[in-house]
């Protein structure tokens, strides 16, 4: 990861055109120009400068952020905020005692969701010849789920998977400025991975992609919806269902899922408005910031009840961890892959 200071002549070529606010989430609620790149740009140049010193309420403004991307999507001068504030919230880290624990107790999370039972059931067709192989990357989501749903589609397309142990992907640290971890969990993954001597490597998981994606370019990772479409594999649910898909900001193969989603017979699927407006998941933890998260909640919420159905799909642990936990009950909340598996002829 770059340190803030690298970042200056890229911060430097935001225009304060302000087109950033009229996506950001945050800003359209708060109006608050710290809260979107704009000012959080002309903020980190201060400290750059040295005319601002790190604080406790510049880390607010940095946490604030949903972290979703949409501002550099928009951004005229294609500024990546996203990494920016990752290089921020690492200099606040190294002086934080509070994030340092935060750190920590994320770690016991993530390791305890390390143990992989649901691997008995995910053997690969055995006597079949497959055209090529694999690795899964099955991340915190595989760990809990098991790797059944994806060896079971990818096999129906004549590819054979390889499912190695792995944890997190290491995104939560990244984002928390926790460097020295995430570096730890890169290093370990692409170990793993080179004694494969297998350059592919699929995904369920839009940010679990995103962030191997970031590893090493010599790596090809793609989501397993790519592979579903390139192999026409058309599907068949055992009975009608009605659905709507919620878009994670880190996915980028949209189309993909959407040709799936319209070419899988008795799916009726509904496109929601805002499919591709982030679930907030970064202000999940944040009770202080209560007011402000739940406007982006009820949001979301009243654009899925306007569909009509039942069943959210999405493909990232964690947006359906946070769609689940503001659901109440509403609608049931499914990652579209085990979706898939535990509802086909
Ligand atoms: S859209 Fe980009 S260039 Fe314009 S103000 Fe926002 S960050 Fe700066
Ligand atoms: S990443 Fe998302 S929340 Fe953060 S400033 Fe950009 S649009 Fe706003």
């Amino acid at each position: 990861m770059k340190r803030i200071a690298e970042y200056r002549e890229e911060i430097h070529t935001c225009s304060k055109c302000g087109l950033c606010q009229s996506v950001c989430p945050v800003y359209k609620i708060t109006g608050n120009d710290c809260t979107v790149s704009r000012g959080l740009f002309i903020m980190l140049k201060g400290l750059i400068k040295g005319e601002l010193k790190m604080s406790k309420n510049m880390n607010r403004y940095l946490d604030l952020c949903l972290k979703c991307g949409a501002c550099s999507k928009f951004c005229p001068s294609e500024i990546d905020v996203v990494d920016i504030i990752a290089s921020a919230k690492a200099e606040y880290f190294k002086t934080s005692i509070s994030e340092k624990f935060i750190s920590f107790v994320q770690k016991q999370i993530f390791f305890g969701i390390g143990i992989n039972f649901l691997k008995l059931f995910s053997q690969n067709i055995k006597s079949k010849h497959f055209d090529k192989k694999v690795i899964y990357f099955g991340g915190c989501s595989g760990n809990m789920k098991g790797n059944r749903a994806v060896v079971k589609l990818l096999n129906s397309c004549n590819i054979e998977v390889i499912t190695p142990d792995f944890h997190c992907c290491g995104i939560p640290f990244y984002v928390r400025g926790d460097v020295q971890t995430f570096d730890n969990f890169k290093q370990s993954y692409l170990d793993i991975i080179s004694k494969y001597n297998i350059k592919e490597v699929v995904t369920t998981c839009a940010s679990c992609e995103k962030t191997i994606k970031s590893f090493n370019s010599e790596i090809d990772v793609k989501n397993i919806f790519v592979y579903l479409k390139e192999h026409n594999l058309k599907l068949r649910l055992k009975k009608n269902k009605k659905v709507t898909f919620h878009k994670p900001c880190n996915l980028d193969n949209y189309e993909d899922i959407k040709w799936v989603l319209q070419n899988t017979e008795n799916l009726e699927y509904k496109e929601m408005n805002g499919f591709d407006e982030c679930c907030g998941l970064n202000g999940i933890s944040k009770i202080w910031e209560y007011k402000i998260m739940s406007k982006i909640f009820r949001n979301k919420r009243k654009n899925i009840q306007n569909t009509g159905a039942k069943t959210v799909l999405t493909s990232c642990l964690g947006c359906e961890a946070a769609l689940s936990l503001y659901s109440f009950g509403q609608y049931k909340v499914e990652d579209f892959t085990e979706f898939l598996v535990n509802n086909i002829l």
